[in-house]
């Protein structure tokens, strides 16, 4: 990104966070992942319990790396695991659930499409705190522009990754198919946060994720 791309894309960041706090979000901003990993760092206490959504962001800030290091954590790792159900239950009981998402709006909402549904679960109700971690590249607009967003852009990037046999995969688009594959089972909109401060975004100033 060059440095005009950076500098819009910071304004952008500062009204999403105003608006995030308006509706009751956590909400913080950082030029760069190593900052925004020592604020998460600092944010979970010695002896939580951790679980964490499917996502390229958290692999790509190293965040995961770091919970697998780290042993003053209980983590609940989906992608270690014989028993993945399991796992995703203990993860609606975390003390903190961490995902990216993929999108959020100027005017302060999340928006999600989920497969299984078990990150949208966490995200609404379960773990005592939600942690989100997404790049300034998944604010978009509005609610319109979230669904659009995904449609364009990270669900089709996101079926080639794990080649499904969906048609974005051949359009590089959406194309509202039904079939047993699809991974868009569950759409969710999140417009406040409740209670007040329960989910807290983490804006980094990079691209991150789809
Ligand atoms: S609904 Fe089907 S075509 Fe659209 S992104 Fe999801 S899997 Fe792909």
């Amino acid at each position: 990104m060059d440095q005009h791309s950076k500098t819009a894309r910071r304004q952008l960041a500062g009204v999403c966070v105003k608006n995030l706090k308006n509706n009751g979000f956590a909400a913080d901003y950082f030029e760069t992942v190593p900052e925004a990993l020592a604020f998460v760092q600092n944010l979970i206490p010695a002896g939580a319990s951790v679980g964490f959504g499917g996502s390229e962001t958290l692999k790509q800030t190293g965040i995961l790396d770091w919970l697998y290091e780290n042993k003053d954590y209980t983590v609940y790792d989906r992608y270690h695991t014989d028993d993945v159900k399991k796992v995703f239950h203990q993860c609606l009981m975390a003390d903190y659930y961490l995902m990216s998402t993929n999108a959020l709006t100027a005017d302060g909402h999340l928006y999600n499409v989920d497969n299984t549904g078990n990150r949208v679960a966490a995200l609404a109700y379960g773990p005592e705190h939600v942690v989100i971690i997404a790049g300034t590249n998944k604010i978009v607009r509005n609610d319109e522009a979230a669904v659009n967003r995904n449609e364009d852009v990270a669900a089709p990037a996101n079926n080639i990754r794990l080649n499904m046999p969906n048609p974005c995969t051949e359009y590089g688009r959406c194309m509202h198919c039904s079939r047993d594959t699809t991974l868009c089972n569950q759409l969710v909109i999140t417009r406040r946060s409740k209670p007040v401060e329960r989910i807290h975004v983490i804006l980094i100033n990079e691209e991150l994720g789809y």
